[in-house]
């Protein structure tokens, strides 16, 4: 039996009977979890199959039952009881079988803006090369995370599932992927963002603005000077960016952002 706590390890696979032998552990209430694939890497080694049987308290909600085996509320799609739609807050019964299916792609949010935990700053260049509006600080907390998500009303994007937990969060996604090019492709796939390339300040998330050679010379060394006409300016820290040669890699995002399926 399971401890249902966010997320808690799981010590032990049935609970101690108790001393006392008190009446409510005269018959052991369960249920069975079954989780669709794509969100078993998140259970326990142990359960990987995707099955779980947990117990049943009477009090946790489908939500707590589910974030308790390691899949973040923000990552799954319908619960499904008994085979029929069931009410995240609802609670399972004795016998019942809960099925937790994956959230289909695109998903659909109300939200279009992002924020980025201390972890992914790479992810956030890169999302903001493709004009996405990523707030990133590396010295943010796990609090002022979750707080700027509710109050500017951003998707928060980690890879803690801990923190994916938090009842105060009003959007966010788990962040597959060991590197940013992967991780970039991870969350296009999942939230398919408007992308407007080269509008937004990769630095600092400022909007960039096309400005002529004159506004920006004086920030420009001489190679760049001579070899380059075209250049825009960042609305918020100033920093001029022109595209050339040495943008190839850049390019190479913008160009792979632009062909992923599903876009
Ligand atoms: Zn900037």
């Amino acid at each position: 039996m399971d401890i249902l706590h966010p997320l808690a390890p799981m010590a032990t696979e049935r609970s101690e009977p108790n001393a006392a032998g008190g009446p409510c552990n005269d018959a052991e209430v369960t249920a069975t979890v079954r989780v669709a694939g794509p969100l078993r890497f998140m259970l326990a080694v142990r359960r990987r199959d995707g099955v779980a049987e947990v117990a049943v308290d009477g009090t946790s909600t489908l939500v707590h039952v589910v974030e308790a085996l390691g899949v973040p509320r923000t990552e799954f799609g319908d619960l499904l009881v008994n085979g029929r739609p069931a009410r995240p807050h609802s609670r399972l019964r004795d016998g019942d079988v809960l099925d937790v299916t994956v959230r289909p792609r695109p998903q659909r949010t109300e939200y279009s803006r992002f924020v980025l935990d201390v972890h992914l700053g790479a992810l956030a260049r890169r999302m903001r090369l493709l004009g996405i509006d990523v707030a990133y600080r590396n010295d943010a907390s796990d609090d002022d995370l979750v707080a700027q998500a509710a109050s500017e009303q951003r998707i928060l994007l980690t890879q803690d599932r801990r923190l994916l937990c938090r009842r105060a969060l009003v959007a966010g996604g788990y962040v597959s992927g060991d590197e940013p090019d992967k991780q970039l492709a991870d969350v296009l796939d999942r939230f398919a963002p408007d992308l407007r390339p080269w509008s937004r300040c990769p630095a600092c998330n400022g909007v960039l603005e096309r400005v002529a050679k004159r506004q920006v010379d004086h920030l420009l060394l001489e190679g760049t000077r001579r070899s380059y006409t075209q250049f825009s300016q960042c609305q918020s820290c100033g920093r001029p960016y022109w595209r050339g040669a040495h943008t190839e890699r850049l390019e190479e995002i913008v160009a792979t952002a632009a062909i992923t399926p599903g876009r």
